[in-house]
């Protein structure tokens, strides 16, 4: 799975100006068994590159486009990172096992509540437990009791972002989401924030996410 990841990685470096993965980030998805964060009848296929069904007509995403989210958010120990959409709880794993610190919502109850049960226990490169909070809900909102966020990652796509994410984003800070219409062609885009609260939004590659719902 982590050489086709780095295949993938190579194969679309002209889109984002990014040849290889961070070992790092190569590091925590090998710390964190996908395997894990799919239902019993998927596991064969746990580690082949590509997005499965998760149930609720959900996905796990593809762990290319897993490794591509964390290196953009580029986390450091303690990074706080505020994630839409908690699926499974495999990128929120693998954000954690680099040591954010994450707050991660989820619309559908059911798939927070085994996300929970699978991220309980689980620990980051250094060996420590793994520093992620969930909230089931509607993203409408945000989190704003944990905000500013350093970076905030949606892993399903609205056609714009939320104002309240770009309000509950730090400065300087950076929003990483796929945005485009409901069954249209999406667009994964970085929106950096400045210490003066100036955006730049910049576009990275064509992705296609669950769409975000309300
Ligand atoms: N992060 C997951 C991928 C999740 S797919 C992974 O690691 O694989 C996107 C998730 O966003 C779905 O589980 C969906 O139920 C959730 N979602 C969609 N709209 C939402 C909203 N408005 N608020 C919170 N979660 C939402």
């Amino acid at each position: 799975m982590l050489a086709a990841v780095s295949r993938h990685f190579a194969e679309t470096a002209r889109w984002t100006g990014l040849g290889k993965p961070d070992p790092r980030v190569l590091e925590a998805m090998r710390c964190i068994q996908r395997d894990r964060f799919v239902p019993v009848d998927q596991r064969a296929a746990a580690w082949e590159d590509r997005p499965l069904e998760i149930g609720s007509g959900q996905t796990i995403s593809q762990p290319f486009v897993v490794a591509l989210l964390a290196q953009l958010c580029d986390c450091v120990q303690g990074t706080r990172v505020l994630e839409i959409g908690t699926g499974c709880g495999y990128q929120a794993a693998v954000l954690a096992a680099l040591g954010a610190e994450v707050w991660s919502i989820e619309l559908e109850p059911e798939l927070a509540r085994e996300a929970a049960l699978r991220l309980a226990g689980l620990r980051d490169l250094e060996g420590a437990p793994l520093r992620i909070h969930q909230r089931t809900g509607d993203d409408a909102l945000g989190w704003p009791e944990a905000a500013p966020f350093a970076r905030i990652v949606a892993t399903a796509a609205p056609v714009l972002p939320p104002p309240c994410w770009l309000e509950q984003l730090a400065a300087p800070g950076r929003l990483i989401a796929p945005l485009g219409p409901v069954g249209g062609a999406q667009m994964l885009t970085v929106i950096d924030k400045d210490e003066d609260g100036r955006l730049e939004q910049s576009r990275v590659l064509p992705v296609r996410f669950v769409p975000l719902r309300h």
